[in-house]
């Protein structure tokens, strides 16, 4: 290791990466086939943006010709422990450990900008740009190279100290670093944990995904309503999913316990959360990514799945009250989950909603029932 790069792990490291990788950019040519084949799959379902741009993605330095490497960050947060209180009868909703406390695009872009800010105090006149989950890049593809970990079957970095729970950044830079040879080796070997216990089959062999089929792109990317067939193996996750990391062997030693009330939120106080509570609770989190509309959609599909008769008189208060058609449809199709007399009562009452999806949710409720 160069005494740049060097410097640089030892400042990245105080500023709290555990992981700090350095690569030469090269068109990612061996991604090209494959990336342009899951874009015609619809692998990125409604993410359009990922489908904006592929060359530059698959060449950075189409964003910048002076661009030559590109460094790799890792930011540890913590895994939770898997929590023992019964989900159904508390009726409490999941978040995914990376969503819990303040929003990390904040945090660790202003600490991977302020290793950018030494890249260029050391070189003067150099060039950095600083990404943290945004922007055109493969950012997955760019941490293998520079070595933080391999790509593991979750489609995930994997590192085998650090395991999966780190978030990612990178910055491109006009500065040359001596950049490892090999690469890190993958450790999934015969393993195939992720796969067998993702709930909804969204991980598949050859180390791909299909967002469509995604928790976590469910609950937060997707803007409409969530897929009938998906909602009952939703669970309680009203924001994100953390199961391929949590079943994963690499991330065993990094559970941690905590304040249940943060990450097993009590769903009907959110589902009567109003457009300002929602700013309140939420304004410093990641968790505003899915808007109230998207997070009462999601929170209205785990009272379903709770089956549990305390959660029909939330669901039918909704109904009556909520403005947003989106909540009010996914709320019917809860109560047609859950069923009982005072359940059937709201949903009759919902066949003259003013919405057509809130009465057609009504109606096939009504149907199963
Ligand atoms: Fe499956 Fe959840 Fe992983 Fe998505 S996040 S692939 S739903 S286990
Ligand atoms: Fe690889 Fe197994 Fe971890 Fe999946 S669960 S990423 S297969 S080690």
């Amino acid at each position: 290791m160069d005494s740049l790069s060097e410097t640089l792990t030892h400042a990245a490291h105080e500023l709290g990466f555990v992981l700090v990788g350095f690569a030469r950019l090269h068109p990612l040519s061996e991604r090209e086939a494959f990336y342009h084949q899951w874009l015609a799959d619809g692998g990125h379902a409604s993410m359009t943006y990922l489908a904006r741009e592929p060359e530059r993605r698959l060449d950075p330095r189409r964003l910048d010709a002076r661009y030559k490497s590109v460094v790799s960050l890792g930011y540890p947060y913590a895994a939770r422990a898997t929590p023992d209180l019964d989900w159904r009868a508390e009726m409490r909703g999941r978040i995914a450990a990376y969503a819990l406390g303040r929003d990390y695009h904040d945090v660790v872009k202003k600490r991977a900008r302020a290793v950018g800010n030494i890249i260029r105090q050391l070189r003067p006149g150099s060039v950095t740009r600083t990404y943290v989950d945004t922007g055109p890049v493969f950012e997955r593809e760019w941490a293998s190279a520079g070595r933080i970990g391999w790509f593991g079957k979750n489609t995930m970095i994997l590192n085998r100290d650090h395991g999966s729970y780190f978030f990612l950044a990178e910055i491109f830079t006009d500065v040359e670093f001596d950049v490892p040879l090999e690469p890190y080796r993958d450790h999934c070997g015969t393993c195939r944990r992720c796969l067998d216990l993702c709930p909804t089959g969204a991980l598949a062999d050859g180390y791909v995904m299909s967002s469509d089929l995604c928790i976590s792109y469910q609950t937060i990317e997707n803007r409409g309503a969530i897929p009938r067939e998906l909602r009952p193996k939703l669970g309680n996750w009203i924001f994100g999913c953390d199961i391929c990391n949590d079943v994963c062997p690499w991330n065993d030693a990094h559970a941690s316990h905590d304040d249940a009330d943060d990450r097993l939120p009590r769903l009907p106080e959110l589902l009567a959360l109003t457009e300002e509570d929602f700013g309140r609770r939420f304004t410093v989190s990641a968790v505003k990514r899915a808007k109230r509309r998207g997070l009462l959609r999601n929170v209205a599909v785990a009272l379903g799945n709770t089956r549990n008769p305390d959660a029909v008189a939330p669901l039918a208060r909704s109904i009556e009250t909520e403005t947003e058609p989106l909540i009010r449809s996914h709320a019917a199709w809860a109560l047609g989950e859950i069923g009982g007399s005072a359940a059937r009562r709201s949903l009759e009452r919902a066949l003259r909603d003013r919405d057509t999806a809130v009465r057609r949710e009504a109606a096939v409720a009504l149907e199963t029932n």
